[in-house]
């Protein structure tokens, strides 16, 4: 397939967007007014663009109306306040009071097996590394009974704080210590002065809260065949105002409706902007739930979520067959968007929900590293300040091209359903941490 239509993103109007999601507005976390208020300016947005069938799809979310984290760290003698923050998820300490305890560190995942066991009872672990990735080490070290768990994020050495969260599924089934999470050079420095104690205290309020998917189209001119959907996620974590991570996937939808309003294609073209994605892909999950009789009618998913960074490499993360990733990076290419492509299955992103049900799904990521990381991640400095609008502006022309050429597509050029060496890793994800079977 040649590709037979370009587009010309308009830099004014990304800004003008980027704007509205992160100075008017700010920060969008799930449930709360700011998210809502994302969500009415999309689908006010999609409304004057000109779109078809624009509605929101509300669900409804756990809300984290404020949570607060303080540590202190030290020896018998001595203690010196820490900057932290809650991990969601985590409760608040019995009577949001103060805990001490003696410091355990380990060293994860390496020394989860061997030290998550009672000897934990009332101490203060530190977790140096990600949180346990398999149910049964979450469950052990919930058992285990620590006084409080301190988080320290070891994917980057970072100096500030960010926000993040535990698997909802695994709060819900097996419960959390109260956790907080530090920066990882904090932890360097009070590891050094060899700190043995801490104190910790967390307050949480949460409340039950609503959170919406946002839908429009650009009506294709034979409705029955399979549909192009572009997705992005609307909410951010607690604390910041997501410039990248998600305000750029979501400018790139708004300016996609511009660009693809009235273009009748032979296809169908559905926006979807997802809510509570931070909460692990809770909308798009939704999505999937209440439209699983409909996904045949899902011919792709491509998905965007933080594809600004200033400088970087461009993922394409995979569910779906080699041959349809194949297909895919080719027609990037050929309209100047060259992409790693990264088949192991990932379910921090809305593509992958649809890819349990054999969707071919992928998602736009730009990270720093090649390590995947970004270091303004879930953090202050993703702002305004460290986001590229050339950069955005290419991704909306190459992904709205290819979105374009599919939806013109007499024949659809790549298969349904999942790589083989898929299959077993994705639906254990799902079962384990979304409860969703195919
Ligand atoms: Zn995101």
């Amino acid at each position: 397939m040649k590709p037979t239509h370009s587009l010309q993103p308009s830099s004014p109007r990304l800004r003008e967007h980027w704007e509205a999601l992160c100075s008017r507005i700010g920060e969008r976390r799930a449930g709360s007014a700011g998210e809502l208020a994302s969500a009415e300016y999309i689908a006010g947005q999609w409304r004057k663009a000109g779109l078809a069938n624009v509605h929101t799809e509300p669900f409804p979310c756990v809300t984290v109306v404020s949570s607060r984290a303080e540590i202190r760290v030290g020896d018998d003698r001595k203690f010196q306040s820490l900057p932290a923050r809650v991990l969601a998820g985590s409760p608040s300490t019995p009577n949001d009071a103060v805990v001490e305890g003696e410091l355990a560190w380990v060293e994860m995942p390496e020394q989860a097996e061997r030290m998550f066991t009672p000897a934990l009872k009332g101490k203060i672990v530190v977790l140096v590394g990600p949180t346990p990735t398999r149910a049964d080490l979450h469950q052990r070290l919930v058992k285990a009974r620590p006084a409080a768990v301190i988080h320290v994020d070891d994917r980057l050495p970072f100096e500030w704080v960010k926000d993040d969260g535990v698997y909802p599924t695994w709060v819900q089934r097996y419960g959390m210590p109260p956790t907080v999470a530090v920066p990882f050079r904090l932890a360097w420095e009070f590891r050094k002065q060899g700190a043995t104690r801490a104190r910790v205290r967390i307050v949480v309020k949460l409340r039950q809260g609503e959170s919406q998917n946002v839908v429009a189209e650009v009506p294709g001119r034979h409705a029955e065949l399979p549909l192009v959907l572009l997705g992005a996620h609307h909410d951010t974590q607690c604390h910041n105002i997501g410039a990248d991570d998600n305000a750029s996937g979501v400018v790139a939808l708004l300016e996609l409706a511009s660009l693809l309003a009235g273009t009748k294609p032979l296809r169908t073209i559905r926006l979807v902007s997802f809510g509570a994605e931070e909460q692990l892909s809770v909308g798009s999950a939704r999505y999937v739930v209440a439209h699983r009789r409909e996904l045949r009618s899902v011919g792709v998913v491509l998905n965007l979520d933080s594809v600004a960074s200033v400088l970087g490499h461009h993922w394409l993360i995979r569910g779906g067959t080699a041959a349809f990733g194949g297909w895919l990076r080719e027609a990037l290419a050929r309209r100047s968007l060259e992409t790693v492509e990264k088949p192991a299955p990932m379910p921090f992103a809305d593509h992958f929900p649809f890819s349990v049900f054999g969707v071919p799904a992928v998602t736009f990521y730009r990270p720093n590293m090649d390590s995947g990381m970004r270091w303004q991640h879930h953090g202050v400095h993703d702002n305004l300040d460290n986001v590229s609008v050339p950069e955005l502006a290419r991704v909306v022309q190459a992904v709205g091209g290819v979105a374009l050429d599919l939806a013109q597509a007499n024949r659809w050029p790549f298969p349904r359903g999942l790589d083989p060496s898929q299959r077993t890793e994705t639906m254990r994800l799902a079962r384990d941490l979304f409860d969703l079977k195919a």
